[in-house]
C-alpha cells in the first residue's frame, strides 16, 4: 500500500503535462468532465474565492471538477470557433489525498494557488505543456498568496514537499528549486504585510467603502458585506423616520421643476404645464463612526442653515455602534451620507 502511494506522488509533477495533452478543445473537456455536470464543488469554489479575495484580483478562468486526472491543471483551451478559454481542472479525490499526505489543509489550497498563479501571470498554457520559468513563477505566486492567507512557510511548501521525485523533468523544475520559489513568494508577501502593519495609523480614518471589518449597527448580523448593507439601510431608515422635512417648506425654499408636460386641466378647462420631475433637495453629511462606536459629525452641507441644524440633530440620535476594525484594530470609519428629498408644490 505504502509503495503505491509513493509511486503515485512521484509522478504528480509529470502527470500534469500528460493529462493536459488529452484535452485539445472545450468540447474535449466537456466530454471528459461532464459526469459531474459543468461545475465544481463548493469547497473548491470557496478556496478560489479566498485566494483571490486576499490578493484583490478577479477570476479570469473557469473552475471545473474533472475526476480521475489525479491532479490540478491550468489550461488555455479553444472552443470550436477558435476562441481561447482559461480553465483550472482539478480532481477532488487528488485534493483530499494530498491534504492527507501533507497532513494539513493547506496543501490542496497551494496546488489551486499554483494553478491560479499560471492564469494570473498570463501564462499561455497550450498543449505543449509547461516550462521551467512558468512553473517557478506559479510556485512563487502560490507562496505569495498563501502567506497573504496566513499559511506558514512550511504549510505553503507542504504540497511540493510530498513529491518524492527530486530532479527536474522536461516541464518541471527540480523540487529544491520549486521550494525556493515558494519561499521567495512567501517572503515577499510577509514583507508587504509588515510594511502595511507598520504604516497603520490608528488616528487616521478609513472610508466606509474599503473598511476591512465594518462597524456594526445594533441588531445587524452576518458577514462584512451583509453588515455593511444592514448599516446603510439602518442609517437611511433612521434619517427617513426622524428628519423633519416640513422645515424645508417652513423656510420657504421654492420647489424647482426639472421637467413638465402639457396636460388638460378639467377644473379650468385649460391646457397647463404640469411638473413631472422636481429637483431633489440635497444634503451631504459626513461623519465618523469612531473607534469607540460613537458618532462624530465632520460636516453637513445643506441649502439652508436650518436644514444643516436638523441634519445634525438627527445624526446625533444615532445609536452607539460597535466600531469597525482594520487588521483587528478598532479604527475611525468615515461615512458619507447623501440625503435627498423632493419638494413639490
Ligand atoms: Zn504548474
Amino acid at each position: 500500500m505504502k509503495i503505491r502511494i509513493v509511486l503515485l506522488l512521484s509522478i504528480i509533477s509529470i502527470v500534469s503535462s500528460i493529462n493536459a495533452q488529452n484535452y485539445q478543445t472545450v468540447e474535449d473537456i466537456n466530454n471528459a468532465c461532464s459526469t459531474l455536470g459543468f461545475s465544481s464543488n463548493e469547497e473548491a469554489e470557496l478556496a478560489v474565492d479566498n485566494i483571490l479575495d486576499k490578493i484583490g484580483l478577479f477570476r479570469n478562468f473557469t473552475l471545473q471538477e474533472c475526476p480521475n486526472i489525479n491532479n490540478a491543471v491550468a489550461k488555455n483551451i479553444k472552443n470550436d470557433k477558435g476562441y481561447s478559454f482559461r480553465y483550472i481542472l482539478y480532481d477532488n479525490a487528488f485534493f483530499n489525498s494530498i491534504n492527507d499526505k501533507a497532513d494539513n489543509n493547506w496543501a490542496a489550497t497551494s496546488v489551486l494557488a499554483h494553478e491560479i498563479g499560471h492564469h494570473l501571470n498570463g501564462h499561455s498554457l497550450n498543449n505543449e505543456g509547461s516550462n521551467h520559468r512558468f512553473e517557478l513563477e506559479a510556485d512563487y505566486s502560490s507562496g505569495f498568496y498563501l502567506a497573504k492567507m496566513g499559511a506558514t512557510l512550511e504549510e505553503a511548501q507542504s504540497a511540493i514537499q510530498t513529491l518524492k521525485y527530486e530532479k527536474a523533468t522536461r516541464t518541471h523544475p527540480a523540487k529544491a528549486d520549486r521550494l525556493l520559489a515558494i519561499k521567495r513568494g512567501w517572503d515577499k508577501a510577509k514583507e508587504d504585510i509588515k510594511t502595511k502593519e507598520n504604516s497603520i495609523d490608528e488616528d487616521n480614518d478609513v472610508p466606509f467603502a474599503i473598511i476591512e471589518n465594518a462597524p456594526t449597527f445594533p441588531g445587524c448580523t452576518g458577514n462584512n458585506v451583509e453588515k455593511k448593507k444592514c448599516l446603510n439601510y439602518a442609517i437611511r431608515n433612521h434619517v427617513g423616520k426622524n428628519f423633519n422635512g416640513g422645515i424645508a417648506s417652513d423656510i420657504g425654499i421654492p420647489p424647482v421643476c426639472l421637467k413638465s408636460e402639457v396636460v388638460f386641466d378639467e377644473t379650468t378647462n385649460k391646457y397647463i404645464d404640469s411638473c413631472t420631475e422636481w429637483k431633489p433637495l440635497k444634503i451631504i453629511a459626513q461623519f465618523i463612526i469612531t473607534k469607540t462606536g460613537d458618532i462624530e459629525i465632520i460636516g453637513v452641507r445643506a441649502p439652508h442653515p436650518l436644514l444643516e441644524k436638523e441634519t445634525i440633530r438627527v445624526l446625533k440620535l444615532l445609536p452607539k455602534m460597535s466600531p469597525g476594525t482594520q487588521r483587528g484594530i478598532p479604527i475611525n470609519v468615515r461615512y458619507v451620507l447623501p440625503i435627498s428629498f423632493r419638494l413639490t408644490d
